[in-house]
């Protein structure tokens, strides 16, 4: 008998904790903190220890996240800004959204993550920050990227909207040599909210002041309005929900972490499917469990037939994406990224997925292995 096995479940993960949401319903209503208020600052506080870094500046969404860290280092029209084009659309869009000119680097083929040795090629007079991407949890080779940026005076954001708790060099990601640490709270994240969420870690004290006031239409003090900026305040009841679900969030990776060495086990074998790769500088949290495949599309068709869902992270390099045509990419441009968006496949890995689910995965994929060889 099959049963069909999820790409994720969140169910697993918020059932248990219903009743702590309650209490947090109950206290943001007694507490009428909904916009930013007591436990929007309570998460900022259980964040940043988390993260090792000195501020945390919730905001709205992962995007907006980027969006103000780009605004707060004063990037702009007429700017540049380097990243990979094997994304989420946000990184690029947060680029575009500022005004800035998003400008990309191929990323290295065995660990996806933007190939550092062809950072420097891309740096013109008008390139003012680095964004690279902390891609399927895995984080990018941080101090690296870093020691070019401090040659050309360019800033670091680190898109850590996959990264939750992973660490790099022993140390935690949001903490790093980034000026400044992005974070999604979007449902599916490692660490989701039960809504829209987002945050900014930086240990610069100037930095996190302007962040907060460019996420509350650009108030410096009550009726101040130092620039034109926008809303993206962070709920408090997504605070709420944030602080008691960031108490897990270690167990979660953890489980993460097992069931990733599961696949890796049992995948090794198979020579049609290559395991991610593993990099000596990091501790990933598998937001993602990526295998790649030549025979990727058949691959999915025949876990599909077996009931097993899974994704592709992205079927579409960004400079190829129709809201990308004005900067006139021809295919061929990033070989690596596309090459990589035609066999990547991602398997389902979430908390609570069972040894038994993950076998089963295995299995199927074993007996494809057999029949394709
Ligand atoms: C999810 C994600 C974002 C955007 O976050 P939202 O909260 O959905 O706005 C940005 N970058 C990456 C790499 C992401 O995975």
């Amino acid at each position: 008998m099959t049963t069909s096995i999820p790409f994720l479940d969140l169910g697993r993960i918020h059932r248990p904790l219903e009743e702590v949401f309650i209490r947090v319903l109950r206290k943001v209503v007694q507490s009428n903190g909904f916009a930013l208020g007591p436990m929007v600052a309570e998460f900022e506080q259980d964040f940043s220890s988390y993260c090792e870094a000195k501020h945390c500046v919730a905001v709205s969404s992962g995007t907006d996240a980027l969006v103000l860290a780009l605004r707060a280092l004063g990037v702009g029209r007429r700017h540049e800004v380097i990243t990979v084009p094997n994304t989420f659309i946000a990184t690029a869009e947060a680029i575009s959204l500022v005004g800035a000119k998003p400008v990309f680097v191929d990323v290295d083929p065995a660990t996806l993550l933007i190939d550092v040795e062809e950072i420097e090629a891309a740096i013109t007079d008008h390139t003012r920050a680095i964004i690279p991407v902390d891609l399927f949890g895995c984080p990018a080779d941080i101090d690296a990227i870093r020691k070019i940026a401090d040659r050309h005076a360019l800033f670091v954001i680190e898109d850590a909207c996959q990264a939750h708790g992973a660490r790099y060099k022993g140390r935690r990601v949001g903490g790093l040599s980034a000026h400044a640490t992005c974070f999604s709270f979007y449902p599916i994240k490692n660490l989701g909210a039960l809504g829209e969420g987002g945050a900014i870690t930086t240990d610069d004290d100037i930095l996190a002041e302007h962040l907060r006031s460019l996420r509350d239409h650009g108030q410096a003090e009550k009726h101040v309005h130092q620039e034109v900026s926008q809303n993206a305040r962070m709920h408090g009841i997504q605070g709420g929900f944030l602080s008691a679900k960031l108490q897990h969030l270690d167990d979660w990776n953890g489980e993460r972490r097992q069931i990733a060495a599961q696949y890796d086990r049992a995948l090794s074998e198979l020579n049609i499917i290559v395991s991610p790769t593993t990099v000596e500088w990091a501790e990933p949290v598998f937001h993602l469990y990526v295998i790649r495949t030549k025979w990727r599309d058949a691959c999915r068709a025949f876990l599909a037939e077996r009931q097993i869902a899974t994704g592709i992270h992205y079927p579409t390099p960004i400079h190829l994406q129709p809201a990308y045509t004005h900067l006139e990419f021809l295919a061929g441009s990033f070989p690596e990224a596309e090459k990589a968006a035609s066999e990547i496949l991602s398997l389902p890995i979430f908390p609570g997925m069972t040894g038994r689910e993950v076998d089963c995965v295995c299995e199927a994929l074993r007996s494809l292995a057999d029949t394709a060889s």
